[in-house]
Order: C-alpha cells, then sequence, then structure tokens
C-alpha cells in the first residue's frame, strides 16, 4: 500500500480496526490497570530495550518500593539502582531519579502534560515524551519505538535504514497522520501492541492482523524484508582485570563515578588493560588507582563475560593481598558477602560472587 492512499484513503479504516483489536486483544498488563502519570513513566522507562516479561516484575517491586513521586525523589540513588540491578541502562534509573527530583523541587511536584514540555526533563527523549503524554494525558502526539517502525514501513513498505532522515520523516509523518484524535493514548499502545505481538521481525503473524488488507508488504509476501536494517556493527572485546581484596570476612568494593557508563554502581576495584599490559599489571594499577592500596596478585580467580550494547568485556578477576607497607587511604567499602549482594553491582561483577563462595584459595 503506498504512503498516500494509506493517508488519504484508508487511514480511518486502518485507524477503526487497530482500536477495536487492542481493545479485544490486548495484553492484561499492570500499567494499563492505571492512569498514574508516574506509573505509566515508570513502565515506558523500563520497556526501552526490556522484554515485557522482565518489566512486569520490576515495574510491581518498584512500584512498591517507590509507590509516589515524592517517594522516588526523596529515595537515596544508591536504592533506586539496587532496585534497577539487571534491568541494564542504568542512565535510566539516574535519570528518573533526576527528573522526579526536578519535577518536586522545580515544578512543585505537578507532572508536565505535554510531550514539548516532558521534554525538558532528564531522559525524556521524544518517544518517551510522546508515550506519556499521550496515555496519561491524552495529547494528539504519535510514538515511533522500534515496533512501531516496523509495523508503519511494513505497511507503507518503506526502504531506507533509521539513519535515514527522509526515511525518519516518512514514518513519522505517517505515524502522525494515522493517529486517532480522539484516542491518542489507545492508538499509540495499539500500534506499539501490534509490533510486539503479530507484527514481529521474524514470522511476522499476518493471517491474524487486522490491516493486513492495507498492507504493503503483507501483499509483497516477503514481510520480513521491512524495515532495513543497517548493516551490524563488529562488537570489539575489551579485556579488563580486577582485583578481590578480602580481610576477615569482607571484600573491597568501589562506586563508579555517577556520570558515565554503569554510573553509580558498585565493583570490585580494577582496570581495562592497556595495549602490551599484562592482565595482573591492570588488575593492579585498577587497585591503586581506585583505592590508593599497593597490592599484589595471589592466584587467578575466574574469568567473566558481558556483552554491552557495543563491546564485549572479558573481565578476569585475581585474588590480590595488600603489600604489608601500603598505606589504607579510606577510598572503597568494606563489605561482607550479604552486605555485598545488598548493594547495586554491574551485572559483569555480579556474575563473581559465586566464585568468591566456593573458591578455597581467599
Ligand atoms: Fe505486520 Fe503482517 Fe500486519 Fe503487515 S500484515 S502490519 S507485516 S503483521
Amino acid at each position: 500500500m503506498s504512503f498516500e492512499t494509506l493517508i488519504e484513503q484508508d487511514s480511518v479504516e486502518v485507524r477503526g480496526r487497530l482500536l477495536t483489536w487492542f481493545d479485544e486483544s490486548h495484553r492484561d498488563l499492570p500499567w494499563r490497570h492505571t492512569s498514574d502519570p508516574y506509573a505509566i513513566w515508570i513502565s515506558e522507562v523500563m520497556l526501552q530495550q526490556t522484554q515485557v516479561s522482565r518489566v512486569v516484575i520490576y515495574f510491581e517491586r518498584f512500584l512498591n518500593e517507590f509507590p509516589t513521586l515524592e517517594a522516588l525523589a526523596a529515595a537515596p540513588l544508591d536504592n533506586v539502582l539496587k532496585l534497577w540491578e539487571g534491568l541494564g541502562y542504568y542512565s535510566r534509573a539516574r535519570n528518573l531519579h533526576r527528573a522526579a527530583q526536578v519535577i518536586v523541587q522545580n515544578l512543585d511536584g505537578k507532572f508536565p502534560q505535554t510531550a514539548q514540555e516532558l521534554q525538558n526533563l532528564p531522559g525524556f527523549g521524544s518517544y518517551t515524551a510522546a508515550a506519556v503524554a499521550s496515555i496519561a494525558f491524552g495529547e494528539s502526539v504519535a510514538t515511533v519505538d522500534g515496533n512501531v517502525w516496523r509495523v508503519l514501513t511494513r505497511l507503507a513498505c518503506f526502504s531506507g535504514t533509521r539513519n535515514h532522515l527522509q526515511t525518519r520523516k516518512q514514518v513519522l509523518r505517517l505515524a502522525q497522520n494515522l493517529l486517532d484524535q480522539h484516542h491518542p493514548g489507545n492508538f499509540n499502545q495499539a500500534m506499539m501492541e501490534l509490533g510486539a505481538t503479530l507484527c514481529r521481525p521474524r514470522n511476522p503473524a499476518c493471517t491474524d492482523c487486522p490491516v493486513s488488507e492495507f498492507c504493503g508488504a503483507f501483499r509483497s509476501g516477503t514481510p520480513e524484508q521491512w524495515p532495513q536494517s543497517a548493516p551490524k556493527t563488529y562488537k570489539p572485546v575489551i579485556k579488563a582485570a580486577c582485583g578481590i581484596l578480602k580481610t576477615g570476612d569482607s571484600f573491597l568494593v568501589v562506586q563508579r563515578p555517577l556520570e558515565g557508563l554503569l554510573g553509580g554502581l558498585w565493583e570490585f576495584p580494577g582496570a581495562r588493560c592497556h595495549d602490551q599490559e599484562t592482565l595482573e599489571a591492570a588488575c593492579l594499577r585498577g587497585i591503586q588507582q581506585k583505592t590508593g592500596l599497593h597490592a599484589r596478585v595471589a592466584n587467578p580467580l575466574t574469568v567473566v563475560h558481558h556483552t554491552f550494547s557495543h563491546f564485549r568485556v572479558e573481565l578476569s578477576a585475581f585474588i590480590c593481598h595488600i603489600e604489608e607497607e601500603s598505606i589504607p587511604s579510606g577510598r572503597g567499602t568494606w563489605v561482607t558477602l550479604q552486605e555485598l549482594d545488598q548493594l547495586a553491582l554491574t551485572r559483569t561483577m555480579r556474575k563473581i560472587i559465586p566464585f568468591l563462595t566456593f573458591s578455597s584459595q581467599m
């Protein structure tokens, strides 16, 4: 179906069918039982890059712990990060916390109601702002996440990837033209739901789709060829090393700087390996830089791996001992295994913990 035909002739029918389908078939998810903008905002942020089944668990835990905007704003960041642990993309949690504080302190606790105003808050990109404004406040503004992008590019057989400005403009224009002005929140959710449940990247369920009659990709017989995607980029492997230092029952951990990757999370002290540097040397350099302590490597403990969006990490953990003449700097925190479990740790570090319990070399 051409872009013009969809907009000029079929938009009313497409809109109606999508809304009816959503009304009858939507999944029963906890954030669909509330009109509280705060709860809707939390769900939309959690849903970015994360599967619905995981979000359900985190969403309910988060709302139990921080039931209101005020409760979130007043909480220590460490507590917020701890609840977020395992969900990834931790800047989302830091931005949620900062935005809650801005609303409480600068806006008298009043949640902004338009997408334009929401975009002034930390962490609100155009997608999140449009989703919250349309679902919580009924603003007529279309959302285009990855699922909606797939549906629209298939409906209109748009060529070009998300990096193409012209394609982005076309998709946004189609999204805004199809949007139901009277039920923008439900319409946006219908588009997202269609992308998540029927119009899947692989094996789309076109025969069950309420708008297959209007879909160019379905008519082509090969719907999976849309959307076009940019060629996959190679993920470099970063080698790093960290040291496990133990005194009595306690282990030494340090907190990452608040800004930057995994900001505010806790880890065993260490460093990324420089060219030509051995893993052991990187480990001892990291301990010295982050805690001021001089140490020596006693034994290798384990090697763990973790994949981030643009690179992979291979982290070697070593059991280390503090040199006797080393003067404690007071940097870093000594915690027992139980206390370690209460901290917000990076996922890579958490993979090391089972080896601490079972190692006889400590
Ligand atoms: Fe997606 Fe198929 Fe529906 Fe087209 S007909 S929107 S490809 S599920």
